[in-house]
């Protein structure tokens, strides 16, 4: 079977490298979302972030975006708001860890 042949090339191994050179951008372009994402943190205020929660149950340290400073005392930070985080803080962000 004959095939039609670009500058040299066969159309299947045309095809090829026009969707690989598409799914290469692609990929660099989410790639390049997540870098952002995980650079990228909420402000305090956007969240309405207080440094002491008034709901017994839904403070920083029991959140799931929330990592411990050194001790259980200690503040820590979050995975989607900037800055240092009070572990008795709160905000509307608030994501209940699963049970165990
Ligand atoms: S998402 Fe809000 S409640 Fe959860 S740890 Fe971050 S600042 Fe605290």
């Amino acid at each position: 079977m004959d095939q039609v042949q670009f500058d040299g090339l066969s159309r299947r191994v045309a095809l090829q490298r026009w969707f690989g050179a598409i799914t290469g951008v692609a990929l660099a372009g989410v790639a390049g979302t997540s870098a952002w994402a995980a650079e990228t943190k909420l402000a305090k205020s956007a969240v309405q972030y207080v440094d002491a929660g008034k709901d017994e149950g839904k403070d920083c340290d029991d959140c799931a975006q929330f990592v411990p400073g050194k001790t259980a005392r200690d503040n820590g930070t979050c995975k989607l708001v900037e800055g240092v985080i009070n572990p008795h803080g709160h905000c509307i962000a608030f994501t209940p860890k699963p049970k165990k």
